[in-house]
């Protein structure tokens, strides 16, 4: 579907490439600061994987910390940042983005239709210098979609497999203890009931649910912000060239269904086409797992391929591979999840691995990691653990109890059925550990021996091979009325089930070399003008950690804050009467 608005040539002061929260939170600020802007998107759906995220971002030092938590210090943060870059510490870019990112929040939250409500997060490494037990991840606040008018139905709908039939949850842990609780609680049942029939009387009304929250909250705020500035979002519209005059970038080459428009801009271009995860080339240079000859499913939108670093190659932009290896994407343990007509989704595994009684194994039937550490520790784990093997893979198993309590991957817990799942070769169920394991292809004898001596410990609480539950992070998303440790349990009775995971991402970490300000730089280090990067077309400054819940969209909507300012030539920080401070600080960039 393209948008029929755009049919000819036209003109604006700065053109962004991309509609995720790096683009859009570029072109909001450059707007709000004067300037004309035209955004394009070439998916029919505007969002990218923004509007498929938790939409959570992680500011350290944000002013929305709920009573009873501390605030944080920047140079707290500092000390965090600076262990977890370790060799890839960017003391500029770094600073920049703690100066600037409470800022940001703020600023998007007067000025726009933005909102966010503070999470308890803990960080992903809360014991290491500088880390927290709770308070730096903020997240987007639900929304109605509704309000964005006829514009609802170019939003991005939600990951379809983390829904159920359509409808989001509320990323709140109450919301989803309901829906675990449903057949145990009549409070759970009735609210559970209440937000069904809510969500079926969306459908019948807009013919999607309009309730939205995480991602898909954040990408409808944004694009209404958008809307409400008079920047329109050009959707089926994709950047082929960048156009020049002379060493400046002055516009792009657009291909909108069999037509071609050219787009001027007078101030500049900014490539804002969330990183490389659908590039088959580069995700072949930059994935271990790849090389060795192995899957990789990832869960971003198809549309993400690379785009705005071949742009940026194509004018002298430098692209950076410094991050290949265990740290090239944000990586994500997904599962194929069959669906109807013989098509397949990708399953992200968000909150399983932390429930008690699920461990992951690998093909020898051990066990290699901490499960319930972050996806990307668990995914950088199995990539390490999997590098002798043709295939890097691992199987979640667990007991018939528990996976009626918590669900295993798609498989949702009681009441709804599993037959479904076990038929279509999903969800692997044998009545013996030795049966599943044959089943899974999964050495049986290894199987029986790591769960022999996962339960001497499990029967106590204790995971004394990899010390799971020793982390508030670990503890954060596993099951709080578990005791004495919510992460683990021993696995139980039969029948066992599994389901298989492979490697996925949420998005890639290496990109495009650029100022603090994006500006653009080629090999030499010099600036190609009028060419912007943002979100993660531009190199994470995480140096291929993923220290915290937000870690991308924290720094993608800061620094796109930061570039939109600075192409329209406002100062780095909000002047101090407008934000109420007591001093304004400046950053050189
Ligand atoms: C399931 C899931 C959960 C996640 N949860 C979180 C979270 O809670 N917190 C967090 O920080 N991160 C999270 N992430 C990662 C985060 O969503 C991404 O890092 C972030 O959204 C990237 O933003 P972006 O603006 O760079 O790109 P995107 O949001 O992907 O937007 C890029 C857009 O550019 C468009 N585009 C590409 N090429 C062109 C072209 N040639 N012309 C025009 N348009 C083009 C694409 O179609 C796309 O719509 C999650 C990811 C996933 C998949």
């Amino acid at each position: 579907m393209s948008d029929p608005s755009l049919t000819q040539d036209i003109e604006c002061d700065l053109l962004v490439i991309g509609s995720g929260a790096g683009g859009l939170s570029t072109a909001i600020t450059a707007a709000k600061h004067g300037l004309d802007v035209v955004v394009i998107e070439k998916e029919a759906h505007f969002g990218g994987t923004t509007a498929y995220s938790g939409g959570v971002l992680w500011i350290p030092g944000h002013s929305k910390n709920p009573p009873g938590v501390a605030s944080d210090h920047r140079d707290t943060a500092l000390r965090y940042m600076k262990d977890q870059t370790g060799a890839f510490y960017d003391e500029a870019a770094i600073g920049a983005f703690l100066d600037v990112a409470p800022e940001m929040v703020d600023w998007f939250e007067r000025e726009t239709e933005v909102r966010f409500v503070p999470t308890l997060y803990p960080d992903y490494h809360p014991d290491a210098p500088g880390g927290v037990q709770v308070g730096r991840s903020i997240l987007a606040a639900a929304y109605d979609a509704s309000r964005l008018g006829k514009d609802m139905h170019r939003l991005r709908p939600p990951l379809k497999t983390i829904t159920f039939i359509g409808m989001m949850f509320n990323s709140s842990n109450a919301d989803l203890k309901h829906f675990f609780n449903v057949t145990k609680s009549a409070t759970s049942a009735w609210y559970v009931g209440k937000r069904l029939a809510s969500h079926f009387i969306d459908l019948l009304r807009y013919r999607r649910g309009v309730q939205v929250t995480s991602g898909n909250a954040l990408a409808a705020r944004l694009a209404k912000s958008c809307f409400d500035l008079n920047i329109p979002i050009h959707t089926g519209a994709c950047a082929r060239e960048l156009l020049c005059q002379g060493d400046t970038v002055t516009g792009a080459r657009v291909q909108i269904g069999q037509r071609e428009v050219r787009i001027a801009a007078r101030r500049g271009v900014v490539l804002a086409c969330g990183g490389y995860p659908h590039d088959p080339q580069r995700t072949r240079q930059a994935y271990p797992h790849l090389q060795r000859g192995g899957e990789h499913l990832s869960p971003t939108p198809e549309g993400n391929t690379g785009d705005g670093l071949k742009l940026a190659g194509s004018v002298g932009g430098q692209v950076d591979m410094r991050f290949e290896g265990v740290g090239a994407a944000a990586w994500m343990p997904v599962s194929r999840v069959p669906m109807a007509n013989g098509t397949f989704g990708v399953f992200p595994h968000l909150l399983d691995r932390y429930k008690p009684g699920i461990i992951g194994v690998l093909r020898n039937g051990k066990r290699f990691t901490n499960e319930s550490n972050s996806y990307h520790d668990v995914g950088a784990a199995m990539i390490a653990a999997c590098a002798d093997l043709p295939e890097t893979a691992m199987w979640l198993v667990c007991d018939a109890a528990t996976i009626r309590k918590y669900g295993l991957g798609y498989a949702k817990p009681a009441p709804l059925p599993l037959g479904g799942l076990i038929r279509k070769g999903y969800l692997l169920k044998g009545r013996t550990l030795e049966e599943l394991a044959t089943r899974a292809g999964i050495d049986p004898t290894g199987l029986m021996a790591t769960v022999s001596e996962y339960n001497q410990g499990a029967t106590q609480g204790e995971d004394r091979q990899f010390g799971r539950g020793t982390t508030a992070f670990n503890r954060y998303l596993a099951d709080p009325s578990h005791t004495p440790n919510p992460c683990v349990a021993p696995l139980g009775k039969g029948p066992y089930y599994a389901v298989k995971l492979v490697m996925g991402d949420l998005g890639t970490f290496d990109g495009i070399r650029t100022t603090v300000a994006g500006q653009v730089l080629d090999g030499q280090g010099a600036v190609v003008r009028g060419l912007y990067a943002v979100g993660n077309d531009r190199a994470s400054i995480m140096g291929g950690n993923y220290p915290g819940a937000g870690i991308t969209l924290g720094p993608n909507m800061t620094f796109g804050y930061i570039t939109g300012r600075f192409i329209a030539g406002a100062p780095v920080h909000e002047p101090a009467s407008r934000k109420g401070s007591q001093t304004e600080a400046t950053h050189a960039i």
